[in-house]
């Protein structure tokens, strides 16, 4: 049976009470006031609760400075707070070495691009290789396909199956004696496909490769322990769980992160500095240059402590549930084809197209009746063209979600049959 108490959880979101309807992108129609909410675009971002934005109001109304520099009053509890917020996202994901190991980014995409930067265009070379998966996020696919142009290793990617599951034998053809990344997703965007990150960390490291664990769709969901897996990096957004866009994590292995070079320069990440030269701080406020987003990091560290409170692991099984159920009813029509592994086997989403109508207009008519999923190529081109859809629609869980609101997906879907029949 469901886990959560959805109704007193719901009661946290103010957003999930709001009447949405007109078209908010023509002047004096979007008042929206027709019927309600159905959120479930999730995966894309996800909504806040009153005690994170109230993090974010009691920072500005109460102790609002600047972190790292001021020895007065509110900078120091600014300073105390945005420093503590790391151990505690630290702490979320099984980081043993706490704030040390975990640098704030603006979101999961800047912390790919602080590794391809700091490290993949320092270190890799022509005789080098980079090993993707084919359903990777353009997060990691175009950052580290573009750090192949610039240093000349070759990009390899691990095949995904008719199943929508990766193949393991053709993994470990690829990570070789060239290999110096694999950069995978843990749980697909699109398909859904929970990726054995642990094993491809054992390929990786039998190879001396690093592993670069792409967790925007894992650590809002389920328990994700750095160090069980043995990921080097890894990376998530503040957006996707509960808190403010604008911050995200990379967690790096300590002796990782310590040899490598910033990758964004200038002050509040400096210890000494002449007109020749400039030495770093300690980690992790080395890669922090430049004043941070400090109520970001406080209201994400108030998000971790949120979904603590609520118990991942309890939301990750509602998730299963809701997720299992919108995947059989989509199941029962002929004319829906539904992308990635079986309903009891995948992350909280379910992408799918129905026969005949282009996943936009089928949004937009899921909108009409305040139904919110995701249409487009969820920022996984090349899987996409692979799979040969120019587009798929996406809907996607949390632990908000009620079956009632899988019913009204189907019933949606329904209309929009009838619709263009
Ligand atoms: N990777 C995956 C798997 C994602 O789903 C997303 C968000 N769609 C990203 C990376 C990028 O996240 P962000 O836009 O917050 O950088």
């Amino acid at each position: 049976s469901y886990p959560l108490d959805v109704e007193s959880i719901r009661a946290d979101f103010p957003v999930l009470e709001r009447k949405v309807g007109g078209d908010p992108t023509v002047a004096g129609e979007g008042d929206g006031d027709d019927v309600p909410l159905v959120y479930l675009d999730n995966a894309a971002t996800s909504q806040t609760p009153k005690r994170v934005v109230e993090a974010i109001v009691d920072y500005y109304y109460e102790y609002n400075a600047n972190v790292h520099r001021g020895i007065h009053h509110l900078s120091q509890e600014a300073s105390v707070a945005y420093e503590e917020a790391h151990d505690r996202v630290a702490d979320f994901v099984g980081a043993s070495g706490g704030r040390e190991e975990v640098v704030f980014t603006n979101n999961t995409t800047e912390a790919e691009n602080l590794v391809a930067r700091s490290w993949g265009l320092n270190e890799l070379g022509p005789e080098d290789s980079i090993v993707l998966t084919e359903m990777e996020h353009h997060a990691s696919l175009v950052t580290w396909q573009q750090v192949g142009k610039k240093t000349g290793a070759e990009v390899r990617y691990i095949r995904t199956e008719e199943d929508g599951t990766l193949d393991m034998d053709h993994a470990a053809d690829l990570i070789d004696e060239t290999t110096e990344m694999v950069s995978v997703v843990h749980v697909s965007n699109t398909l859904g496909t929970v990726n054995p990150v642990a094993e491809l960390a054992d390929l990786a490291h039998e190879q001396d490769a690093y592993i670069f664990v792409d967790a925007a769709q894992s650590v809002p969901n389920r328990s994700v322990d750095v160090e069980a897996m043995d990921a080097d990096f890894l990376a998530f957004s503040g957006h996707k769980m509960c808190g403010p866009t604008g911050i995200g994590a990379l967690y790096g292995k300590r002796a990782i992160l310590e040899e490598l070079e910033p990758f964004n320069y200038g002050g509040g990440h400096v210890r000494k500095v002449t007109y020749e030269d400039a030495t770093w701080e300690d980690l992790p406020w080395k890669f922090e240059a430049g004043t941070p987003n400090i109520s970001g990091g406080i209201a994400l560290a108030e998000a971790v402590d949120y979904l603590e409170d609520i118990g991942m692991d309890r939301i990750q099984r509602h998730e299963e549930l809701l997720t299992e159920y919108a995947y059989d009813r989509l199941s029962e029509f002929d004319d829906i084809e539904i992308y990635g592994p079986p309903g009891d086997q995948r992350g909280g989403l379910v992408s799918f197209n129905l026969d005949g109508v282009h996943s936009h207009d089928l949004s937009s008519i899921l909108s009409d009746q305040g139904i919110a999923i995701r249409a487009g190529d969820h920022c996984t081109q090349p899987l996409h063209d692979k799979l040969g859809i120019p587009a798929s629609t996406r809907a996607s869980f949390y632990l908000y979600n009620t079956r009632e609101e899988v019913d009204a997906l189907v019933e949606g879907v329904d209309e929009a049959r009838e619709l263009f029949a």
